[in-house]
């Protein structure tokens, strides 16, 4: 009997891929380029379920079921194409094959674009939850034709994470939907990690050991900061190095890198006009981290404060760090989701921005308790303008500001760098303020350049004859 589906690329992602649909009670052919690899997993998990393993990509097209589905877990990029082009030539029409990798989503247009045009399904699918979550449960994020989603959508919920009973996995939409709103959540969770640093940076400002970080960040983690990444920066924080003994965390070096997920988010959130500015900042934070002669200049030229922080109260300011940190999350989610929805809307896929909260709830790097509270926002109002603005949030933003503000400023009077507590601290007043310094932008724009001005007391574009009599002069 043929296999229920096909995974090809037997590096970590697509073994434990693979296993979690065997252990689901699918029959799953596996094939990958080089195939001593597909051998190794067949050696250590060939008993978890059934497999059909191939060493030829011919064998491995032939020995699934029609319509196939084929998952590509391959390397993003050039080899996703290559891949792709190795398995048109064997294809039946009405297959679908999909691509599970991080690929940017433009490309996903182009090869959904390409392979539709040869009579097959191309879905683009965003995966999250690392190693651990393919092979348990992960998040997926799926993106192309409705028909491919009748054949792939059963199997992939079924091996998706599930939050009270409901599957991490959703259709997202035509095309490129589905990595774009993996793009997102990988933006969100740069946004995510550069905060909980910054929190931990502060911690340390007010004298806490990392230990007792470790304590401070578990402990918010039994509240409405709930979620992955407070719980393993806890984690991470209470780890010995085993070479040293020394805490884990000091003898790792201070330079972020990177893959380009949320450098793609921000490139597109700029071509889009939205103002994603939580995740702009951890974006160029961790480029800055990465600046060792700028780094070793700045150590020794730049003077300032010593990045202490004297409070009266240590707890009281603690709270007011975790009422920071729960304020910026908000921010970031908020415009992450303003990209989801702006994206959607400019790429015709019109997302279901509530689906996103709902897939993202469990088995994701970023899942929170805060998703589910998006979620309800996002399900009650679908035409809801901005998350923190939305009922269930605004009052709690009010009421947690004062801490907001004391943080940031305790921040910046002590030197410690919170970019992204305070970009996103501008962000909420800028949305509330009555008026920003926009019209003087314009002002100085219709001077120097002729550019023009709208009136707060009339229609149309005007300009003011700054160089003549100064008359005002109506463009449109
Ligand atoms: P890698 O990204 O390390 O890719 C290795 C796999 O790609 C191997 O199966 C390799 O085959 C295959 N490959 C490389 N070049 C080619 C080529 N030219 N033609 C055919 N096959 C090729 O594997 P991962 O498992 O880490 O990731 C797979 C995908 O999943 C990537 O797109 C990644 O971005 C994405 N992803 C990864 C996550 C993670 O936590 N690692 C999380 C979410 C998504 P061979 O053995 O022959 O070299």
């Amino acid at each position: 009997t043929k296999a229920n589906i096909g995974v090809v690329g037997m590096a970590v992602m697509g073994s434990n891929l693979a296993r979690n649909l065997a252990h689901h009670g699918y029959r799953v052919a596996v094939f990958n380029r080089t195939y001593a690899k597909t051998q190794t997993l067949i050696a250590e998990h060939g008993d978890e379920g059934e497999f059909i393993a191939s060493e030829h990509i011919e064998d491995f097209v032939a020995s699934i079921a029609e319509p196939r589905a084929i998952i590509c877990m391959v390397k993003a990029g050039g080899p996703t194409d290559a891949t792709i082009e190795e398995l048109l030539p064997l294809l039946s029409p009405g297959d679908v094959i999909m691509d599970g990798g991080n690929a940017f989503f433009r490309d996903t247009i182009r090869r959904e674009k390409y392979v539709s045009g040869k009579g097959f399904h191309f879905v683009g699918a965003g995966i999250s939850g690392g190693e651990v979550g393919a092979l348990t449960g992960p998040s997926i994020m799926p993106g192309g034709t409705p028909e491919s989603y009748r054949i792939l959508g059963p199997m992939l919920e079924t091996i998706s994470a599930h939050y009270e009973g409901e599957p991490c996995c959703a259709w997202m939409g035509p095309d490129g939907a589905g990595h774009f709103v993996k793009m997102i959540h990988n933006g969100i969770e740069y946004s995510d990690m550069q905060v909980i640093g910054e929190a931990y940076e502060l911690l340390k400002a007010v004298g806490l050991s990392n230990q007792e970080c470790a304590q401070t960040f578990a402990s918010w983690n039994e509240g409405e900061l709930s979620s992955y990444l407070v719980e393993i920066a806890a984690e991470v924080l209470r780890q010995k190095d085993p070479r040293t003994g020394k805490d884990f965390i000091d003898i790792v070096a201070d330079r972020a890198q990177m893959k380009g997920t949320g450098t793609w988010t921000v490139q597109t959130a700029l071509e889009l006009g939205v103002a994603t500015t939580g995740i702009g900042e951890a974006v160029f934070a961790r480029a800055e981290s990465s600046l060792d002669e700028l780094r070793a200049a700045g150590r020794t030229a730049l003077k300032g404060p010593d990045r202490t922080v004297s409070v009266n109260d240590r707890d009281a300011f603690i709270e007011n760090i975790r009422k920071a940190l729960w304020c910026s999350k908000v921010v970031s989610y908020s415009q992450g989701f303003d990209e989801i929805r702006a994206g959607g809307a400019e790429f015709g896929w019109d997302i279901d921005v509530a689906e996103a909260a709902k897939i993202w709830r469990a088995g994701c790097i970023i899942r929170a308790e805060l998703l589910e509270q998006i979620r309800q926002e996002y399900s009650t109002d679908p035409k809801l303008v901005s998350f923190m603005a939305a009922p269930s949030i605004a009052p709690k933003m009010a009421e947690y500001q004062d801490a907001w503000r004391s943080v940031v400023a305790a921040a910046v009077t002590a030197g410690v760098p919170a970019p992204v507590f305070s970009a996103t601290l501008a962000y909420y007043d800028a949305a509330r303020a009555p008026r920003v310094n926009a019209a003087l932008t314009q002002g100085l724009r219709d001077l120097f350049g002729s550019h023009t001005y709208e009136r707060i007391d009339d229609h149309g574009h005007f300009h003011l004859e700054w160089s003549g009599d100064r008359s005002e002069t109506r463009i449109d």
